[in-house]
């Protein structure tokens, strides 16, 4: 049973508050981007109403206490994820910024007959920055293909790594369909051969606390906004050896050593990636967000979740020709609180607009995950996403919305 509290904790969502076409606003679409409590917000306008500056360059009062706090949410993110070294912590401005970083840093590193592995069930960010590799390098791209239950075949994968294997990129969560991959086992046999591993985390940070020494794990990306934090800052950790090995992706301010005309040295990790003035207010808030979320505990809010995935899902299997997509949910070892579906042959649009009419708020579409459509030959899906602020009363109201518009649709 659940050990949260969360009528007090959506006490901190302003938002939750509101409403949407005259009903209270029902939030399903965590998966695309989290809420915001007011312990985050209110660091954002203590930044801004206190000590806005530019940072490490400033001998000011303000300068200092801005590089302070974002140095501090530094070691935040780092204690966090169990990274060794806080200087293995680069700030991005989400995960799209960190797998491109990475993808970039590889051109050089890479040659033709060296080959790449991403997963069947990944974002388009996680697809796309490795073809443009490919183009550039003539490496080739080999995909881990998926089963009907929207999880990876490992035995594929087997067949895949050789020896010219050089990277290995999978999503540790399925944005689309909420699989947990099996991470630990695809970064164990991508070492055997000698191939490094970005994952990419935007989904799994909202819902488990990764451990960057235990996974040994190469590259992990993932953004503030799904975690409670604000859009635009994220974070790319990456082992020291690898990130001293990559070069820099962007040249500006902040990122050298010395300068001139002839030859320009780079500054050290992390400074070396963080060209320009970053996000400042967004980097502490990140650190606030993590810090309210460990207050809750990751432990109690993945319970939680799947408590909710559980009901919410006995209740759709209910509904005639209501068919969802993904592992079976059983027990928050193998699936997230996503859940992606269709009902007969309704598209998932007009399911998703009637429901909008209700409050309720879904995402409909591809996802950004178009090859796990095609795989299933539909053109997107309906997706719920559940966050600890959600309620069992939300997930009445969102299923009895969703049967009202079947009924009308059908
Ligand atoms: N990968 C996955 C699995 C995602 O869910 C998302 C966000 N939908 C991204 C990458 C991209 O994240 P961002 O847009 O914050 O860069």
């Amino acid at each position: 049973k659940t050990m949260l509290d969360v009528q007090k904790i959506r006490k901190d969502f302003p938002i939750l508050n509101r409403k949407v076409n005259g009903k209270p606003l029902i939030y399903l679409d965590n998966a695309a981007t989290s809420q915001t409590p007011k312990q985050v917000i209110d660091v954002i306008v203590d930044y801004y109403s206190n000590y806005n500056a530019n940072i490490h360059r400033g001998v000011h009062a303000l300068s200092q206490e801005a590089t302070d706090a974002y140095e501090q949410a530094r070691i935040k993110i780092q204690k966090h994820f169990n990274a060794k070294h806080s200087y293995e912590i680069i700030y991005t401005s989400g995960t799209t910024h960190g797998i491109n970083l990475v993808a970039s840093g590889f051109s050089s590193l890479l040659k033709k007959d060296d080959e790449i592995i991403v997963s069947a069930l990944e974002h388009h960010s996680n697809i796309v920055p490795w073809q443009m590799l490919c183009e550039r390098t003539g490496a080739t791209l080999k995909v881990i293909p998926m089963n009907t239950n929207g999880e990876l075949i490992l035995s594929e994968y087997d067949t895949l790594l050789n020896t010219n294997t050089k990277l290995v990129f999978v999503n540790h969560i399925s944005n689309a369909l909420g699989t947990i991959n099996p991470i630990e086992t695809i970064i164990e046999k991508a070492h055997a051969v000698g191939a490094a591993v970005l994952v990419d985390g935007a989904q799994s940070c909202p819902h488990l606390k990764p451990d960057m020494q235990a996974l040994d794990v190469d590259f992990y990306v993932c953004s503030a906004h799904k975690i409670c934090g604000p859009t635009g800052v994220g974070m790319l950790y990456g082992k020291e050896e690898w990130l001293k090995k990559l070069p820099p992706y962007q040249g500006g301010g902040e990122m050298i050593s010395e300068v001139s005309f002839e030859k320009t040295s780079y500054a050290d990790l992390p400074h070396k990636f963080e060209a320009g003035t970053p996000n400042v207010c967004g980097g502490i808030a990140f650190g606030a967000a993590l810090d309210y979320m460990n207050a809750i505990g990751f432990e109690a809010i993945a319970a939680y979740e799947n408590e909710l995935l559980e009901y919410a899902t006995a209740q759709m299997l209910q509904i005639e020709d209501l068919k969802i997509y993904g592992p079976e949910a059983s027990g928050a070892k193998n699936k997230t609180s996503v859940i992606s579906f269709n009902v007969g042959n309704i598209h998932p649009y007009d399911i998703g607009t009637i429901l909008d009419k209700m409050g309720i708020a879904v995402r409909t579409g591809h996802h950004c995950a178009q090859p796990i459509m095609d795989f299933y030959k539909i053109p997107g899906t309906v997706r719920a996403s559940f966050m600890f602020y959600n309620t069992k009363e939300e997930i009445d109201t969102f299923i009895a919305g969703l049967k009202k518009a079947v009924l009308m649709l059908s």
